[in-house]
């Protein structure tokens, strides 16, 4: 693809930061552009670049001799709609030839909350004139590892979704995945990539793992939708962000987190880390 350049943005997140490490890992100096709000944050190896979603100016400044964007979702939930479309006509107007975006597994019908501006995304670059892919990234291991010594500490884990499977894999495989999938050129139209881990846990066999790993007793506390809500609410969080939680957890009861397609293990190369490893390296810093 010559010295053309990629453009990732919400580059200074977790997940942003991890793709743009990957690509700069593949690509010639000077071809990564990691576009932010905040400078501070900037990745190491990529040309740093403003830009906000909420003034297009930005983005069209940050797209200069870009030819390829990985459009990182939003986090503002009920302005991303918005946001993403301005990116996505910025890039109409700058000649991007592929934009992918980060969206959710099985976004067309997915009935999480969560999914509805992902499917509202996708749909606006169905007409767009762009081309483009989706990258429909399952959860991330860290949304279990991130709690796991708290899970711990009072030997419980609280859980609305019943038997279900969640194939998740680190954030840095879903950055591989990305980055891997931007280089290429054999994409269909708008194909959308189902991206997952390699292998899958229940929240019960995830507690079994907990307590091999602690020598405490973990168990498993089944909640409704409701009472999984009010108990995120009591431990702390917004009603707004326990509701879209306990919604998410609920609903993936019939399996809308499991997806054992190996689509992001054939894309990187390899099977994704297994999540007793991240789990492992999420222990081994609180201990
Ligand atoms: P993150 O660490 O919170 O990063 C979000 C990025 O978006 C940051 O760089 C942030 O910039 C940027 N951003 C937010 N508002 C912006 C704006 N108005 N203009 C420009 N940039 C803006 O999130 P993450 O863990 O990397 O996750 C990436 C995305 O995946 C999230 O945004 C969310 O939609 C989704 N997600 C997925 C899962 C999953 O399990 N699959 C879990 C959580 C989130 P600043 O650094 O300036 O704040």
């Amino acid at each position: 693809m010559g010295t053309a350049k990629i453009l990732v943005t919400g580059a200074t997140g977790q997940l942003g930061t991890l793709i743009v490490k990957h690509l700069v890992q593949k690509l010639p100096r000077g071809s990564v552009v990691a576009g932010g709000r905040n400078a501070d944050k900037a990745p190491p190896g990529a040309e740093f670049r403003t830009l906000d979603y909420n003034v297009p100016s930005s983005i069209d400044a940050a797209l200069a001799g870009v030819t390829r964007v990985i459009l990182v979702s939003g986090t503002e939930i009920g302005k991303r709609v918005q946001q993403h479309q301005a990116v996505v006509e910025a890039a109409l107007r700058a000649g991007v030839r592929l934009l992918a975006y980060t969206s959710i597994l099985k976004a067309d019908t997915n009935p999480f909350l969560l999914a509805t501006e992902h499917r509202a995304t996708e749909q606006l670059l169905a007409t767009a004139g762009l081309p483009y892919i989706l990258l429909r990234n399952g959860w991330y291991s860290e949304n279990y590892t991130g709690t796991a010594a708290m899970a711990i500490q009072f030997g419980v884990i609280q859980s609305a979704s019943g038997n279900a499977r969640f194939s998740t894999a680190p954030r840095d495989d879903y950055a591989a995945g990305a980055a891997a999938l931007i280089l290429r050129d054999d994409h269909k139209p708008g194909q959308a990539y189902e991206l997952a881990g390699s292998t899958s846990f229940t929240k019960q066999e995830y507690a079994d793992l907990l307590t091999r790993k602690s020598g405490k007793n973990i168990s498993v506390q089944n909640l409704t939708a409701a009472e999984y809500v009010a108990a995120l609410m009591q431990a702390g969080l917004p009603e707004g962000l326990a509701k879209i939680l306990a919604d998410s957890d609920s609903k993936s009861a019939d399996g809308w987190l499991f997806n054992d397609s190996r689509t992001l293990a054939h894309a990187i190369g390899r099977s994704t880390v297994p999540f007793e490893q991240t789990l492992d390296a999420a222990l081994s810093t609180v201990r």
